[in-house]
């Protein structure tokens, strides 16, 4: 379920975060958070998206909701997220056999459109991720003039950027406060 958190957190960044990496952001309309997510994906996800009837709308909708779960202060309220997201979507397992690949475990939500299969997917991968990382693996980006939200798969959780060029950016910085002090 890992390699749902970076298409996670990159929903939640396309659509909801005014700044990114140093720079403001442009809030995009919904025909062009379909498009920008969709290249995101697969071949095949991503036509199944573009083609889905009302795409932008409903992925910045499941974007305002993950955000939501991602930054609930409390395990509580984070899981209650989570939870909802998993029934709104109607997450179910089941194990597929893709070309070239062995049989695996997909969670797609089952209202129909690619949107909610996706947010079947996406919530499914929060709610494993807190169970076997725990509740403090999301966070917001700690360099200047960015607020991505990143989800932190590290060994002993020690992720504070939302991407390598703003640990870059925060290293600079650091370095140069300690130059002039
Ligand atoms: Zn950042």
């Amino acid at each position: 379920m890992t390699r749902q958190a970076p298409l996670i957190a990159e929903l939640v960044n396309l659509a909801t975060t005014r700044w990114r990496g140093g720079a403001s952001i442009q809030p995009l309309t919904d025909e062009e958070l379909a498009t920008a997510f969709a290249a995101q994906l697969g071949d095949r996800t991503s036509a199944a998206l573009c083609a889905a009837p009302d795409a932008g709308r409903r992925l910045a909708e499941l974007a305002g909701e993950l955000r939501q779960a991602l930054l609930a202060e409390r395990p509580a309220d984070q899981a209650a997220h989570i939870n909802a997201l998993i029934r709104r979507y109607g997450a179910q397992p089941y194990l597929v056999e893709d070309v070239g690949q062995p049989f695996h475990l997909h969670f797609h939500g089952s209202g129909g459109t690619q949107v909610d299969a996706l947010g079947g997917e996406f919530a499914t991968a929060l709610a494993l991720i807190v169970d076997g990382y725990g509740p403090d693996r999301f966070g917001t980006c700690e360099a200047h003039h960015c607020e991505a939200v990143y989800i932190d798969l590290t060994r002993n959780g020690s992720r504070r950027y939302c991407s390598a060029a703003c640990t870059a950016r925060a290293k600079t910085a650091a370095y140069r406060s300690r130059r002039q002090t």
